[in-house]
């Protein structure tokens, strides 16, 4: 036997002090570490499975939170370091806040992750009858490939408001005894001209109609039979005529559930990565805080994919005006809070994909299994539309995650002049606060299943939790 494996050449220790390493994460963590983000994700798709919307996502959290101490925060009550507190924004977004020793005075951390992700909603008049057929007209919500949405089980979720103030929340379809709903699509034996058209074209967002059903009420002769039974139905469900349709928020989601991916069981397979897998870990880096040095804030934040706008999105002044009252009470002025202020966007990236490697740039892409992903910039067309955190809060944050053992990568989203895309990093970045993206690895972003592998998750709920600990 030689022992040539520990004779190393010049070059070969100068490398490893001088070069970035890119070995696989897994090999880089312990199987302990391992072991822990499976189990974390075990939870995880619990929550998947019960926020598919933003409302969810919502009771889910406060649910959560509650389980944890938090109470609803009341603007005329003193609180002290430790105090645990949330704010509900009409029950689309919520914050959750842990004082710190130092309050607001030294700035304040801040996670802030999205819930809503891409879908259809209904329309406003959503229900018609074609020939014998009840269907449901929908607008897309977000940025979607429109083709990846026909022929998949879909399941009605939200809410409807009724004038009397009542408002009933809907969920039919992702359990294997309620029905589903779908999208059809024509047979290839008669779509030579449909797979001649462009991808962008050969869907239309008015063919996005949804199948609801097709028998009609008591076999009268009468005309709309087939949409007088579906509107009959939904009567005797929830007491709503078709008028109430104008006062919902209803969304078609994909039914399934989330379900480990690969013979190995290392990542997961779901709707809505996008961005609950940062929403995830950011709530339970919140809850699991005891009593932090600054005040930590987490927001978890709606109308991300149709670009923020809104009460409930980050364009919005519902999160600067908490802060404010939060500074207030310290004797502080919001703006001074601001300046000293640190922000991690948790919201996720590309994962490179090997089948469309064309796309990426290799040295500056996420991988799976390689960690939290940091983006110092997103944006698109020459750094467009992006605050690109600077170097020393980038030193910060990569001295922390180095210290504490937290597996991360940086990336940048695809190729220069790829396309591009955007965070909620920018809005805040605008409120005069140090901000850059941190989140999970994400394949098949924007599809109706997306997948991410579960030490990425774990390693971006560490990273949030020791940003929170600091
Ligand atoms: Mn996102
Ligand atoms: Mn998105």
């Amino acid at each position: 036997m030689s022992n040539k494996k520990e004779e190393k050449s010049t070059a070969a220790k100068l490398k490893e002090k001088l070069f970035r390493k890119t070995v696989s994460g897994c090999c880089k963590v312990s199987e302990d570490e391992i072991a822990k983000a499976d189990h974390f994700c075990e939870d995880y798709k619990i929550f998947l499975n019960n926020a598919k919307t933003e409302r969810e996502a919502v009771a889910y959290a406060i649910s959560a939170a509650e389980k944890k101490g938090f109470c609803e925060y009341d603007r005329n009550k003193e609180y002290k370091a430790g105090d645990r507190i949330y704010v509900n924004n009409r029950n689309q977004a919520v914050m959750l806040a842990v004082i710190g020793k130092n309050g607001t005075h030294n700035g304040v951390r801040l996670g802030i992750a999205h819930i809503d992700s891409p879908r259809l909603d209904l329309k406003p008049n959503p229900l018609y009858q074609a020939n014998d057929l009840a269907l449901f007209k929908t607008h897309y919500y977000g940025g979607i490939k429109k083709y990846q949405w026909p022929t998949i089980p879909l399941a009605l979720h939200g809410v409807i408001a009724l004038k009397d103030g009542k408002c009933i929340n809907v969920n039919i379809g992702d359990n294997e005894d309620e029905p589903c709903f779908c999208v059809t699509d024509l047979l290839p034996h008669l779509a030579n001209e449909q797979m001649s058209k462009v991808m962008t074209k050969a869907f239309d967002g008015e063919q996005l109609n949804v199948l609801v059903g097709s028998r009609p009420f008591n076999k009268d002769e009468e005309s709309e039979n087939v949409k007088l039974n579906i509107m009959n139905i939904l009567y005797e469900k929830y007491g709503i005529t078709e008028d109430d349709f104008v006062s919902a928020d209803l969304s078609m989601v994909p039914a399934d559930k989330a379900r480990d991916l690969g013979l190995d069981r290392s990542m997961i397979a779901s709707y809505g990565h996008d961005d609950k897998v940062c929403a995830y870990p950011a709530l339970c880096a919140a809850t699991d805080t005891d009593i932090p040095e600054s005040t930590i804030i987490t927001v978890l934040t709606d109308r991300e994919e149709i670009g923020s706008d809104g009460n409930t999105g980050m364009r919005s002044t519902y999160m600067a005006d908490f802060i404010e009252d939060l500074a207030k009470a310290d004797g502080e002025e919001l703006r001074h809070v601001m300046a000293k202020s640190t922000c991690l966007s948790a919201d996720v990236s590309a994962a490179y994909d090997p089948t469309y490697s064309s796309a990426f740039e290799a040295n500056n892409s996420a991988y799976i299994n390689n960690g939290a992903v940091i983006s110092k910039y997103t944006g698109s067309g020459g750094k467009y539309s992006t605050s690109d955190a600077s170097a020393e809060y980038m030193a910060k944050i990569r001295r922390l995650l180095d210290d504490k053992n937290v597996l991360f990568q940086t990336c940048e989203l695809g190729k220069v002049d790829g396309g591009g895309g955007g965070t909620i990093a920018k809005f805040v970045a605008n409120l005069n606060a140090d901000v850059v993206d941190l989140g999970v690895p994400v394949l098949s972003m924007h599809a109706p299943v997306e997948v991410v592998s579960k030490l990425d998750v774990y390693m971006t709920y560490r990273a949030l939790y020791e940003f929170y600990n600091a």
